[in-house]
C-alpha cells in the first residue's frame, strides 16, 4: 500500500511529461573517401608523408533533416583535415543547385583528421609538394567533390519518419596541450570533455549518431591513411550498433591534444592507443544511448551570418624582404606569401569574414556552428551562455581560417594564441577584439532563432 501510490503518481507525472515527439525525417548515408592511390597526407608541416598504406578506411558522411515544415538541412562531417574558403563555395553551391539546401542549412564539419590526404588549398603553406605529388592532390580533390556532391543527395533520398534525440556523456582523454609544452605548465588548460549525442531512431532501432568531441584528431602522424581517434571511434560505433551511420563532429579542440601519444604512428603501440581513445569516445556514446535521451524538438530554425575579426598590424615589405634573405622552408613560403599580397594589393589586409551558424531545434537545442580551429574557451562560454544541457557547440566548420583565439589565449600568446598564424598566411595575431566579435555574431544568430 505505502508502495503502490507513489508509483502511480510516478507513472501519471511521467507520461504527462513526455513531450509529444516532433514529426521529423532524416536520412543518413557515407561515402568511402579513401584515396585509391598514394597521396601526400595533410596537417603537419615540414616533410612531405607519402601515404603507403590504408590502416582503415575514410569517410564522408551526411544526416538530413526534414523538420515539420517541409524545410530540409543537412549536416555532413569529414575525415578531413579542414576545408578551404574555396572549397566550401564549390561544395554549397553544389548543394543548392542540386539538391536544394541553401546555405545556412547546410553544416560542413571536419574532423581535423591529420591521416587524410591534402586537398585544394587548405594549409597550402605547410607543404611543399613536387609536380607528381600536385597531380596526385588535385586528381583527389576532383573526386572529393563529387563525393560531397553524393553524400548529401544519398542523405535526402535516405529521408524516412524518424524520432530525434539528444543527450551528453563524457571523455576525459582530450588534454590541454598548451601546458603540455616547455613553459606551458602555468597556462590556463581549459578543455572540453562533454561528449553530445544526436541519436537518430526508427521504429526503435537506432538509425545514426552524430557525436561531437573538442580534440585534435592527432594521435597518429605517420604515412597511413586512417581517421585517427575518431575514425576508431565511428568504427566501433557502427560495429556494435549494425546498420548505424555514426558521424563524428568536431567541437572546439583547437587547443587539445590526445594525451599521451606516441608520435611513430606506424607502430603498433601508437596505432593500439589511438584505437584505445577511440574505444573511449565510443564507450561514451554508448552509455548516453543506454540512458534516457531528451526528444529534439521542431523545427529547425537556421540562421547564417559573418562578422569581422580583425588582425593586428602586421610587418611591412622591407621588413619582410629583410627577413626572406635568411628563411628557409615553410618560413620562406610565409614570407614569400605575404610579398606577393603586397605586391597583389599595395598592403596586407586587416580583416577577415567569419562565418557563424546556429541551428535551433524547436526550444530543445541549440546547435552553434564556428569556424575553424576554436579553442575550448568558446565552447565553454556558449555553453554557460545558453544553457549547459541544450547547447552543443562545434568549431571546425566552413573553412580552416586558423587558429581562432579566445581573448585569454591570444593573451597568453604562443602557438594558438599568436605564432600560428603566419602557417595559415595570415599577417598579424588578431586583435583583442577576436571573441567578442564572434559573440556577438553568435548571440545575434541565437536571437534570429528564437521560437
Ligand atoms: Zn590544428
Amino acid at each position: 500500500m505505502i508502495v503502490a501510490k507513489p508509483m502511480i503518481r510516478l507513472t501519471c507525472l511521467c507520461f504527462l511529461a513526455m513531450p509529444a515527439l516532433a514529426a521529423w525525417e532524416a536520412g543518413a548515408a557515407k561515402v568511402d573517401i579513401t584515396p585509391t592511390e598514394p597521396v601526400p597526407l595533410a596537417g603537419y608541416g615540414g616533410k612531405t608523408r607519402m601515404s603507403s598504406r590504408v590502416l582503415h578506411p575514410i569517410w564522408l558522411k551526411a544526416l538530413a533533416l526534414r523538420d515539420e515544415t517541409g524545410a530540409t538541412s543537412v549536416l555532413v562531417t569529414a575525415d578531413l583535415v579542414g576545408l578551404s574558403t574555396k572549397m566550401v563555395d564549390i561544395i554549397a553551391g553544389r548543394a543548392r543547385a542540386r539538391h536544394g539546401i541553401p546555405r545556412e542549412r547546410l553544416i560542413l564539419n571536419y574532423s581535423h583528421n591529420h591521416s587524410c590526404p591534402v586537398t585544394e588549398d587548405v594549409l597550402w603553406l605547410y607543404y611543399d609538394l613536387t609536380p607528381g605529388e600536385r597531380a596526385a592532390r588535385d586528381r583527389y580533390t576532383a573526386r572529393l567533390y563529387g563525393q560531397y556532391e553524393q553524400v548529401i543527395g544519398e542523405a535526402i533520398g535516405n529521408l524516412a519518419p524518424a524520432e530525434l534525440w539528444f543527450e551528453q556523456g563524457l571523455a576525459g582523454f582530450a588534454v590541454n596541450r598548451r601546458r603540455s609544452r616547455p613553459g606551458g605548465r602555468k597556462l590556463g588548460g581549459q578543455v572540453d570533455h562533454d561528449v553530445p549525442v544526436i541519436a537518430v531512431r526508427s521504429g526503435g532501432a537506432l538509425r545514426a549518431v552524430a557525436f561531437g568531441y573538442s580534440c585534435h584528431t592527432t594521435a597518429l602522424s605517420g604515412e597511413t591513411v586512417n581517421g585517427d581517434y575518431a575514425g576508431f571511434a565511428q568504427l566501433e560505433i557502427e560495429r556494435s550498433h549494425p546498420g548505424t551511420t555514426a558521424l563524428f563532429v568536431q567541437n572546439c579542440g583547437g587547443d587539445a591534444n590526445p594525451l599521451p601519444r606516441i608520435m611513430r604512428s606506424n607502430d603498433p603501440p601508437a596505432i593500439q592507443l589511438t584505437e584505445m581513445y577511440g574505444r573511449i569516445l565510443a564507450e561514451a556514446v554508448r552509455q548516453v544511448l543506454e540512458r534516457p535521451m531528451k526528444p529534439l524538438a521542431g523545427p529547425l530554425r537556421p540562421a547564417y551570418g559573418q562578422t569581422e575579426i580583425f588582425f593586428q598590424k602586421g610587418p611591412t615589405a622591407a621588413e619582410l624582404d629583410r627577413e626572406l634573405a635568411g628563411a628557409r622552408d615553410m618560413r620562406k613560403r610565409e614570407i614569400q606569401h605575404l610579398l606577393d599580397v603586397y605586391r597583389r594589393h599595395g598592403k596586407l589586409p586587416d580583416r577577415y569574414h567569419y562565418p557563424v551558424q546556429v541551428w535551433r531545434f524547436g526550444d530543445s537545442l541549440t546547435f552553434i556552428a564556428l569556424t575553424g580551429e576554436t579553442v575550448a574557451d568558446y565552447c565553454l562560454r556558449f555553453k554557460a551562455a545558453y544553457g549547459w544541457d541544450h547547447t552543443w557547440v562545434a568549431g571546425y566548420n566552413n573553412d580552416l581560417l586558423s587558429y581562432v583565439p579566445s581573448l585569454r589565449v591570444l593573451r597568453e600568446g604562443d602557438y594558438e594564441g599568436t605564432t600560428g598564424m603566419a602557417e595559415y598566411g595570415h599577417p598579424a595575431p588578431y586583435t583583442f577584439s577576436v571573441e567578442e566579435q564572434i559573440a556577438q555574431q553568435v548571440d545575434e544568430l541565437v536571437a534570429r532563432t528564437r521560437p
